[in-house]
């Protein structure tokens, strides 16, 4: 099967974050495909109706020969054997692992849209996915990241740390 590049948006505000960004990192390169880019750490302000710590956050690019629903089912086991307990919705977490873009496609089942449909409305993915794919065209927007960057009304913190 041909390679293929996506985009991944690694999350969480509990634990030690970096060593949980660093294992996500090496998970993923071992059994997802190649990462290719990874952008810089940013904190972000918790969005939501609940009161919590900020969220570590990190766009990586990987080259991956799996499909979507595959893709899908490793992260959510990666999730799961970093320690990710499912306590509420929006809640705190210690690794989100979300597919923002799988190459240009465009996909919605019911246990996956992607592109992810918030991309637009959040800095805290905007942000790092611009640090490595500026000129990268969202498939359904039909704009550049950079563009949709200038565009966005979010006025959430992301700070580079
Ligand atoms: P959220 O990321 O919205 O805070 P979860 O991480 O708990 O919530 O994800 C819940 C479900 O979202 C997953 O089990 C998965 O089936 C679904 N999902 C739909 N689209 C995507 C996507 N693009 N990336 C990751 N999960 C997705
Ligand atoms: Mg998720």
């Amino acid at each position: 099967m041909k390679t293929q590049k996506i985009i991944l948006l690694l999350g969480g505000n509990m634990g030690n974050m970096d060593e949980t960004m660093r294992s996500a990192i090496s998970i993923i390169h071992n059994s997802l495909g190649t990462v290719s880019k990874i952008s810089n750490k940013f904190k972000t302000e918790a969005w939501g109706p609940i009161e919590q710590a900020p969220f570590l956050n990190i766009a990586i690019e990987v080259k991956t020969i799996f499909s979507p629903q595959l893709v899908l089912n490793k992260i959510l086991s990666i999730e799961q054997k970093l320690g990710r307990k499912r306590f509420k919705k929006y809640g705190p977490r210690t690794i989100d692992i979300d597919i923002l873009f799988f190459s240009n496609r465009i996909i919605s089942t019911e246990r996956l849209i992607v592109p992810h449909p918030q991309i637009q409305f959040r800095n805290f993915a905007l942000i790092p996915c611009n640090e490595i794919i500026p000129n990268f065209t969202h498939p359904g927007l039909n704009k550049k990241i950079k563009v949709l960057l200038n565009e966005s009304q979010d006025n959430l913190n992301v700070k580079e740390i």
